[in-house]
């Protein structure tokens, strides 16, 4: 019996507490001399309305800016992985500078130089027209610089060729490839995969003969032109 009226008061305590905590605040507003107006009460009410319509507006944009930073900031993640996936597919190739600047990198991610411009011999009919790059069957052939395949067809000792014509009107040659992953019309930027290191046509073993043909003209010597461009063949 003795505890009773101690648990009773505890629950009156509580109870009390509870009543404090749940009473609004004094309301600063309430020292702020109101504007009068006429029928202040309504005005007052609607300001509130007003600014409970007004937070909510703050808060829809607020959240309207967060996502388009968050889709911005993704955007710009896309990009550094393709920019850095880019700079290291042009390294492989031998360049190594702006990838917004690139106009040709080399043909091959490896090779030996082999035969070179301008030899003659048994092995050519005429004085060598191309640039031999010694590399393994199969090896991936890229486009040196952006333009249009012009041709990609068996051409006797040639073997299978693709012909890339720059939009200087130069014609780049790829010769001897097992496969062409390109077709006659489309465009191939730098550094696009061509075919693959092949030894068809008039070959002793798998290269890539690289001729460079400026205006569709005679050959030059491919290495002057792959300096030219700022690479180190
Ligand atoms: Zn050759």
């Amino acid at each position: 019996m003795s505890s009773l009226p101690r648990r009773a008061g505890l629950v009156v305590a509580v109870v009390a507490a509870a009543i404090a905590l749940s009473l609004p605040a004094p309301r600063a507003t309430a020292v702020v001399p109101e504007p009068t107006v006429r029928d202040g009460g309504q005005q007052s009410g609607a300001r509130e309305g007003g600014h409970r319509t007004r937070a909510r507006e703050l808060a829809r944009q607020l959240r309207e800016r967060e996502q388009s930073l968050m889709a911005l900031n993704r955007r710009a993640d896309a990009r550094e992985r393709a920019l850095v996936g880019r700079k290291a597919v042009l390294a492989t190739y031998g360049y190594t500078g702006d990838p917004d600047e690139v106009r040709a990198v080399l043909p091959l991610a490896s090779y030996r130089v082999s035969a070179g411009f301008g030899l003659t011999g048994p092995l050519w009919e005429a004085e060598h027209g191309g640039q031999d790059f010694g590399a393994s069957a199969g090896e991936q052939i890229v486009a040196v610089a952006a333009g249009e395949v012009t041709d990609v067809a068996f051409s006797g000792p040639y073997g299978l060729r693709t012909i890339v014509t720059l939009p200087d009107g130069t014609e780049i040659w790829y010769c001897h490839q097992t496969d062409a992953s390109v077709y006659a019309g489309q465009y191939v930027d730098v550094a696009d995969p061509v075919g693959t290191v092949g030894s068809t046509g008039n070959s002793t073993g798998p290269h890539l003969h690289l001729e460079v043909r400026p205006a569709g003209g005679a050959p030059v010597d491919p290495m002057d032109w792959l300096i030219a461009e700022g690479l180190t063949p």
